[in-house]
């Protein structure tokens, strides 16, 4: 189902000689040094970074051997999409199927759903195969699993009973066709049907979103404790902890913050303990203080924390349209979410139009995941190089890159996971105060940082 792995891929090899070039040019390397430092034949390097001679795994170990990177730090990611998008058809998916026992019993019926390499969705179609005729979050057929990393979006087909815990407790919520739920990681969770012979299955949307990759390797060397450490606490003095966090940063104490911000010393020391808010004025005399934006000063929401999970019934669920209000191209119905991940939307998408209209197209910063639950065909059309169109069946699911455009025209529902990558807000921030071609130079430069030829 997917491309294998290897750095034989020209893309790959693209992207492999561009970040040994770009870490040679962190290091303040030249071809020779690197040559040197690498054990290569002199000329190497240079040959290696144009493209002309292939990066290989001994280069990779040499250069992380030599310099002070890891190995995955030179690698790129691979790219499987093809023209910028991945379908997995139904018939993919069930050939994926796998029955899971929990208790010596079947439990669940697995099937994969679209998924790429450039994105941390790990979408599963999940059956429910243990049947309930309570709705007791302490029935005995109810197999709990230790709750798992990932953040999880589920959207409800058929009667299906969803259970999870939170500080302690269990909680049985019963659900239908078209409710979703919002879940924070490690939560312990369950899933049971309560109608036999009747249809009962979840699309379990799990991503990793800010916490896949990076802050997890990090944390993995600075150990549980420092994780401990530098969780924010959402509920109770987000304001007061930002405060303490960037002047203990800033190497400031209470006394030398107050007085630079213009604070009076008692002011702050109730806004350290978080007995008092900010007013306007204030956060943006400390924000000046401490040089940063006021955003970073305000604290994040978390809409689950009070118990887990954020649930959204479809009879209640916002509903609007987009296009013009004559001819809408699209119906949408808002799911589950939180403003904890600003980036991730989640809806069901209703195709309104019956042929290819301007107003159709949508585009995103975001990574795209599409899931066909209408039993209608849809006509899928997008721009990659040039217009692509295909027909998407029920059970189908698609995969697309960000601001990649795409349309869907007729059909029925069609479940929309959209989540923020690694290019942030903060990253978009700092692309765009680059020296003019930084960001075309940031995603793919192949050039020494100098010219050696030149005398200026
Ligand atoms: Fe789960």
């Amino acid at each position: 189902m997917h491309k294998p792995n290897t750095l034989h891929d020209p893309g790959v090899q693209q992207r492999l000689a561009a970040l040994l070039r770009s870490t040679a040019n962190d290091l303040k390397r030249p071809d020779g040094a690197a040559d040197a430092d690498l054990g290569l034949p002199a000329g190497t390097f240079a040959r290696l970074v144009t493209g002309k001679t292939a990066v290989t795994w001994e280069v990779l170990t040499a250069a992380a051997a030599a310099w002070p990177v890891n190995t995955r730090d030179l690698l790129p990611l691979h790219d499987d999409t093809d023209r910028d998008v991945r379908i997995c058809r139904r018939a993919d998916s069930l050939a994926s199927s796998r029955t899971i026992a929990r208790a010596g019993r079947p439990y669940y019926e697995y099937q994969d759903t679209a998924m790429s390499r450039l994105a941390s969705y790990r979408p599963e179609w999940i059956r429910m195969l243990c049947t309930v005729d309570d709705n007791d979050a302490h029935n005995s057929a109810v197999q709990w699993n230790n709750g798992h990393l990932l953040y999880q979006l589920t959207y409800t087909v058929g009667p299906v009973n969803y259970y999870y815990q939170w500080n302690g407790r269990s909680y049985c919520v019963p659900m239908d066709t078209g409710d979703s739920v919002f879940g924070l990681p490690f939560s312990p969770h369950s899933f049971t049907s309560r109608a036999v012979g009747r249809s009962a299955y979840i699309l379990a949307l799990t991503y990793g979103g800010d916490l896949a990759g990076d802050p997890q390797r990090e944390l993995a060397v600075l150990g549980g404790d420092a994780a401990q450490t530098l969780a924010f606490d959402a509920a109770e003095h987000g304001q007061a902890a930002l405060f303490s966090t960037f002047m203990r940063a800033r190497m400031l104490t209470p006394v030398e913050l107050a007085r630079h911000a213009g604070i009076s010393p008692s002011r702050l020391d109730a806004l350290l303990a978080g007995k008092v808010t900010a007013v306007e004025s204030e956060l943006h005399q400390l924000a000046n203080t401490l040089r940063v934006n006021v955003r970073e000063l305000l604290p994040v929401i978390c809409d689950a924390v009070g118990g887990g999970v954020v649930m959204q019934r479809a009879a209640m669920a916002r509903r609007w349209y987009l296009g013009p209000a004559a001819t809408p191209a699209y119906e949408i119905v808002q799911l589950a979410g939180d403003r904890l991940h600003p980036h991730t939307t989640a809806v069901e998408l209703r195709p309104q139009l019956g042929k290819p209209a301007a107003q159709a197209w949508l585009s995103t910063y975001q990574h795209q995941y599409v899931y066909v639950l209408g039993d209608h065909p849809t006509q899928m059309m997008w721009e990659s190089g040039c217009l692509h169109q295909t027909t998407l069946q029920q059970g189908d699911s698609v995969y697309v890159k960000p601001l990649v455009p795409v349309a869907f025209i007729g059909g029925g529902g069609l479940l929309v996971l959209r989540i923020g990558g690694a290019v942030r807000p903060d990253v978009r921030f700092a692309l765009g105060n680059m020296a003019k071609d930084g960001p075309t130079r940031y995603a793919e430069d192949t050039q020494l940082w100098y010219v050696p030829e030149r005398n200026d």
